[in-house]
């Protein structure tokens, strides 16, 4: 497809102006600051729609096809959050206008909070992250603060094998040294290798429930006493909370801090950079080391509650993305009662697809599973790899699943369906997975080549991160 400077013909332009009616003067702008050239598109009002139509439609999305995406939770976004989210009184709301004068807004993100404080347990939460890998950073500032004030220097952190790259980075932009802890066999976190490594100068664990292999650790409460025992804190990823959401309260099991994704488990639009939403919780023991401003309630109605002792300062702009904060208002308030369907239907969706997939493929922690579960490339025919699977799956219409992550899964491909798809949508993901592995054994260059149906071919994925080329230039 043609860029859109590479449309139009010279001189065309999108409007015409009235003959100028007052008298001309010349130069107005000094002459320095004129510009030269524009470089502008010389294109008709109808070329730019039907150009960015056209592109448009060139997208994939959740809007237009299956998007097992594992560890992303890609479900429907309800179209009513969208509504929500453009009322005038949310959209024209101003950050600067006052408590006084948003107080509904107010009440959303406090009522908000309530509820995350109900789903996960937890005793306070803050808005303000703007993603996941955020509430991380926040999560594991308040730890380093918790230790400060208790004027006891512990400078390492653990993490699981089959963490996130996101874990390890937010203890590392905090000055910690990260200590891997192994998995066990059966993709839980290996107990004794815990025992050791958690040590008086260890700050804590991070640990992603259920993990991203897809599987609850049924280890977890002991695992929580282990690091209490050493007076450390447990902090849960919570990306994976669709799995649960609504069953089991993380802040129960032993968790002391956690992020929530609204943009996953909450169902607001992501991918693409965002924007996102992860507020952090934390147990009573915490809440003084929040970012501040919390939102409280006295007589006279809402407010910015900037009076947290040891508050380790604000983590974004104002109050965090509200029109995200709004969607997924939205969303748990027009499920109520029925919230707990989702953790449920998303368990069922994904054991439906690996009870059909693993008579095919190699599925090597072989357990129930939560929302997710993850394949591995051994059997794989004639050198064909988990990449060239991915990008068959697009010749089918399909988006790829999560791949090459986690990283303790040779060749992983992890696949979440989430609780919004279909059964004939699972079962058509199941027959053409199966017509892919066939199509290996026995034509394995229809998907060395792939993909051929989208509009464009396979990329070089490391020349577009090394050498990036992000601009039209006039030749
Ligand atoms: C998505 C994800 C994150 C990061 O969340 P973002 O909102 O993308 O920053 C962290 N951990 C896990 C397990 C995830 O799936």
């Amino acid at each position: 497809m043609k860029l859109i400077f590479e449309k139009g013909a010279e001189g065309r332009k999108g409007v015409s102006l009235p003959e100028l009616d007052v008298e001309k003067k010349e130069n107005l702008i000094p002459k320095a600051l004129l510009r030269k050239e524009l470089n502008l598109p010389e294109v008709s009002e109808l070329d730019v729609v039907r150009h960015y139509t056209k592109l448009s439609t060139l997208n994939f999305g959740v809007d237009s096809g299956f998007y097992p995406l594992g560890s992303c939770t890609m479900k429907y976004n309800p179209k009513i959050n969208e509504d929500m989210s453009f009322l005038q009184g949310f959209a024209l709301t101003h950050p600067l206008q006052g408590e006084e004068l948003s107080q509904g807004v107010l009440e959303l993100m406090f009522e908000l909070e309530k509820a995350l404080c109900e789903l996960s347990g937890f005793e306070r939460f803050s808005l303000q992250p703007a993603a996941g890998a955020h509430g991380e950073l926040t999560g594991v500032m308040i730890t380093k603060a918790f230790f400060k004030k208790k004027e006891e220097n512990r400078t390492k952190l653990l993490i699981a094998d089959s963490s996130h790259g996101t874990n390890p980075a937010s203890c590392v932009l905090c000055g910690f040294e990260t200590i891997e802890v192994k998995s066990d066999k059966e993709g839980n976190l290996d107990l004794e290798d815990l025992k050791e490594k958690m040590q008086q100068d260890v700050a804590g664990l991070m640990l992603t429930s259920p993990n991203t292999l897809g599987l609850f650790d049924k280890n977890t409460e002991e695992i929580c006493k282990i690091v209490h025992e050493k007076n450390g804190l447990v902090y849960c990823d919570g990306a994976n909370m669709n799995a649960i959401v609504g069953i089991s309260k993380p802040a129960e099991q032993g968790f002391d801090i956690m992020h929530i994704n609204l943009h996953k488990t909450f169902s607001t639009p992501h991918g693409g950079g965002g924007p996102g939403s992860g507020p952090v919780g934390v147990t009573k023991e915490l809440v003084e080391f929040l970012p501040a401003p919390l939102i409280d309630k006295n007589r006279k109605g809402f407010y910015l509650n900037y009076d947290l002792e040891n508050s380790i300062g604000k983590m974004r702009s104002f109050f965090g993305n509200f029109g995200i904060l709004v969607r997924a208002f939205t969303y748990i308030k027009g499920l109520g009662t029925s919230l707990k369907e989702v953790g449920e239907n998303s368990v069922l969706n994904a054991n439906y697809l690996a009870v059909n997939l693993k008579k095919d493929f190699d599925l090597p922690y072989n357990r129930i599973c939560m929302h997710e579960f993850v394949l591995s490339d051994k059997n794989f025919p004639n050198q064909v790899t988990t990449m060239d699977l991915a990008k068959r799956l697009l010749d089918y219409g399909f988006h790829a699943p999560t791949i090459y992550f986690p990283l303790i899964v040779h060749g992983a491909i992890m696949i979440e369906p989430t609780e919004t798809e279909s059964k004939e949508t699972l079962d058509e993901f199941i027959e053409i997975m199966k017509k892919i592995l066939k199509e290996a054994e026995k034509e394995p260059e229809k998907l060395k080549n792939a993909p051929q149906n989208t509009p464009v071919k396979r990329l070089d994925a490391v020349k577009a991160a090394r050498q990036p080329d992000l601009r039209w230039k006039k030749q």
